[in-house]
């Protein structure tokens, strides 16, 4: 509650804070409510091949209807689900749902087509998840081959050594690796050879930056170079112009991802775009 001001005390919560901290709280049970009643959706955005421009697959990105008809974001609503213990919940429905979804592009597009989806540090940890990974590939007929599980740089960062773990566990069981977010901060060319990434994405800022800042532009060239010469496939995340899609072409980069191409989008209208 609001502290009374006056000589020698302390005003502890400003009107301010108390407002921020409501704010908060009412935040944190409309998450609970929409996870108890799974109010969330996912939207995907096509993955493209650089040289062809074919859409060759998506990645699945999670969003919070709001009552006004907008989106909360995930940075916004993830940190807060993992503080609640609520990510494992929406970690399962997101891999469930994907999957399911994977299966009907396999069936209605393409066999090859690929799916990708995020991971959080809540169902890296859990040594069970490569199981219940093989579950979901079970439960919903896709073919482990097409599926790409994408662990972020910062995320692999938290704990290297149980991460590895649970890596190498879905590496055997035939699901494509992707280190996300490569050049934000914590990789290096170590994170790539110690734990079977198939697929590097270049981190959006990078490629942002990479035609007006020389560092950044030595970033996604030596990265891409590094990540071809060790076999993986590299893709580049938050293309938006057609001259960032020319340098990325012209070094190298096999798949692109932005706004340049399509935004993510509800399944049915990905699928009016193929
Ligand atoms: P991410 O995995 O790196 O996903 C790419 C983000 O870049 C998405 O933001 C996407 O909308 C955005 N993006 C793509 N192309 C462009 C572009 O051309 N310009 C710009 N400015 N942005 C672009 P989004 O959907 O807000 O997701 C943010 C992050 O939240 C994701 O980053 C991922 O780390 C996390 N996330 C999203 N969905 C899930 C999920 O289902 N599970 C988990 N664990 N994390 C998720
Ligand atoms: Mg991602
Ligand atoms: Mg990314």
């Amino acid at each position: 509650g609001a502290k009374k001001a006056g000589r020698n005390t302390y005003q502890f919560h400003t009107p301010d804070m108390n407002r921020d901290i409501e704010a908060q709280i009412t935040l944190e049970s409309a998450l609970r409510r929409a996870v108890r009643h799974m109010d969330l959706t996912l939207h995907y955005q096509p993955v493209v091949d650089s040289a062809t421009l074919a859409v060759v697959g998506t990645e699945a990105l999670v969003r919070w209807p709001l009552a006004d008809g907008g989106f909360m974001p995930p940075a916004r609503f993830i940190p807060i689900a993992e503080e609640l213990g609520l990510m494992e919940e929406i970690g399962a429905w997101v891999l469930w749902s994907a999957c399911t979804q994977g299966r009907i592009w396999q069936e209605r597009v393409d066999e090859g087509f690929r799916l990708a989806v995020n991971l959080s540090w809540r169902q890296l940890r859990d040594p069970g998840f490569p199981d219940r990974v093989q579950e979901v590939l079970e439960g919903t007929r896709l073919s482990a081959s097409v599926l790409e599980l994408e662990v972020s740089e910062a995320t692999l960062a938290r704990d290297p050594v149980l991460i590895g773990h649970t890596l190498a566990a879905l590496h055997e069981r035939g699901v494509t690796l992707t280190i996300d977010n490569f050049g934000s901060g914590h990789g290096s060319m170590k994170t790539l050879r110690h734990h079977p990434f198939s697929v590097m994405k270049l981190d959006r800022q990078c490629v942002a930056d990479m035609l007006t800042r020389h560092e950044d532009a030595v970033l996604v060239e030596t990265a891409t170079l590094m990540a071809r010469r060790l076999g993986l496939r590299v893709v580049a995340e938050g293309v938006e112009t057609e001259a960032q899609l020319e340098h990325l072409r012209n070094h190298y980069c096999d798949l692109i991802q932005g706004f340049l191409f399509g935004q993510p989008l509800p399944p049915d209208d990905l699928m009016a775009m193929l």
